[in-house]
């Protein structure tokens, strides 16, 4: 028998611990080498005080197994509480969120038949950085970050995964006809990377278009790799139309760590009444022990979940008159699942295990040194409720700034260029956008953009709530420009 692998495992909240104990019966009786290390997360640590609902401690358990089979939790309502998937994710660098979605008709009803996909969603950028501010009465902002990096990890494992799996399509879905420097550094280091796996076929789709051909031909779909936020919100689509949110596992995936989860919560209305399906934390487990090196345990136990599934005994969540034949509760669904180790499904494919593991994993491209970089710029953002909020007004106010170097170029409010020569129908917010550069068209230093938001404040009497400095690099604008502009 193989030594025993130190796992971290936390019962989490609502039906967690009930989820968490059938999983692990299933994986003792078959005979998984873990050794199972139980830290406390959730509910009872968030009032306790803790805001991450994570003790300092677990981090040293996490740090030392590197492994993390994770219950749900309840996230508390109101503010102060920060969300621990998010916090575990990032602190962990688990960068990669792979969510295998597939259909078990007839056994689980579902529209699909033919769904079986992949979806690979960036885990840690986007706007879940959770960098938020109020910046006027009006309006509140939070801040969209990608970075190539962070994009070229995430869309490498996406092919690496491919590879791995002989799957033959990587689907890539953005928004970046109207996010063009985010969205769109995406999609072009897609194609980058794309380059470096001929073999597989590569298309790419705007998110809108490309989640309705995923909810209604998802069968076209293979292997989807996506921005974090459209990848949350897709994958519950996925697992949904497949049959159930109460199927599905996931694992965050980082370069030294990994955490497995079910996609669903802790869904407290059935908490404590041995109704819930395992299934989803049983999937998750599964893909824990390929990570760690015991593929065959995970096909024995994947085996087993599927003629049990075959069999007709399932849980309440997927019990349909006709084709089920055993309604069963969570823990007799274990039991079941254990009597059927050692069978294999007679119609449903059990699912091959392949460890991704490919050279290019994690690897990023060292930044350019050569490119010059130079500010031409800067956005000057302004809280502005005067004169009926009359652009014209704000407009010649701030042309009438003397200023050696810079000068207004346009205002935009919520994007939307407002003047000079705006249109009268736009409607205005207290937040503008007010654009200065070097009408010269060159460079221009920190010091004088200092200088420009000293007499903005100090001659106009504004207040400016925050600037974005104007860069090119190697000469290409690098910042949008104001619809209208
Ligand atoms: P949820 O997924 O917990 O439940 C939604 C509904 O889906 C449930 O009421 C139940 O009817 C069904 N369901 C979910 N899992 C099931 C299972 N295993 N078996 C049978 N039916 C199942 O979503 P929610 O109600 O939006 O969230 C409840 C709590 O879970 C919230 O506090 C939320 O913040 C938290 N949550 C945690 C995680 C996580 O820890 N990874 C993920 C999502 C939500």
């Amino acid at each position: 028998m193989a030594e025993k692998r130190k796992i971290t495992v936390a019962y989490g909240d609502g039906i967690g611990p009930e989820i968490m104990q059938a999983t692990l019966h299933i994986l003792e009786a078959a005979g998984a080498a873990i050794d199972p290390e139980v830290i406390e997360i959730g509910e009872k640590v968030y009032r306790q005080g803790v805001s991450a609902g994570i003790e300092p401690s677990s981090w040293e358990s996490l740090r030392r197994t590197q492994v993390f089979l994770k219950a749900p939790i309840t996230t508390p309502q109101g503010g102060g509480f920060k969300s621990l998937n998010v916090t575990t994710r990032t602190t962990l660098g688990l960068y990669a969120n792979v969510r295998p979605c597939r259909s078990y008709s007839p056994y689980v009803a579902t529209r699909h038949s033919a769904l079986d996909m992949v979806i690979i969603r960036e885990n840690e950028e986007d706007l879940y950085s959770g960098i938020e501010h109020r910046q006027t009465e009006e309006v509140v902002q939070s801040l969209k970050l990608v970075s190539r990096p962070g994009s070229e990890k995430i869309i490498r494992y996406a092919f690496e995964y491919a590879k791995a799996y002989n799957r033959r399509k990587v689907t890539c879905f953005t928004k970046d006809n109207i996010m063009k420097l985010t969205d769109g550094l995406f999609h072009r280091i897609f194609n980058e990377v794309g380059e470096e796996y001929p073999e597989i076929e590569k298309e790419h789709m705007i998110i809108d278009i490309g989640s309705a051909i995923l909810a209604d031909k998802p069968e076209t779909l293979d292997v989807v790799v996506t921005l974090n936020l459209y990848g949350d919100i897709i994958s519950d689509i996925a697992a949904q139309i497949a049959g159930s949110v109460g199927l599905g596992g996931s694992a965050n995936i980082g370069q030294c760590c990994a955490m497995f989860e079910a996609i669903h919560g802790s869904a407290p209305p059935i908490a404590g009444k041995d109704i819930a399906n395992p299934s989803g934390l049983l999937n998750a487990a599964i893909m824990m022990l390929v990570h760690i090196g015991q593929p065959e345990v995970a096909a024995t136990i994947n085996n087993a979940w599927l003629k049990t599934l075959e069999d007709g005994i399932h849980t309440a969540d997927i019990y349909r008159v006709g084709s089920s034949r055993q309604i069963v509760g969570t823990q007799d669904f274990a039991k079941a699942v254990v009597d059927h180790l050692g069978q294999k499904p007679q119609h449903l494919k059990p699912v091959e295990f392949h460890p991704v593991s490919g050279s290019q994993l994690h690897k990023t491209t060292p930044p350019a040194k050569s490119l010059k970089k130079e500010l031409v710029g800067v956005d000057v953002f302004v809280d502005w409720n005067e004169d009926e909020r009359n652009p014209e007004v704000l407009g010649k106010k701030l042309s009438a700034v003397d200023h050696q170097t810079l000068t207004l170029k346009m205002i935009s409010n919520r994007g939307v260029k407002v003047y000079p020569e705006g249109k009268p129908e736009t409607f205005h917010t207290d937040h503008w956008r007010c654009r200065f550069v070097n009408p010269a068209g060159g460079t221009v230093t920190h010091v004088q953009v200092l200088d420009l938001l000293r007499k903005v404040h100090e001659e106009v009497g504004l207040d400016f709530i925050k600037t974005e400095n104007l860069y090119t690099f190697n000469g290409e604008h690098a910042y949008s420009s104001g619809q209208g502009e």
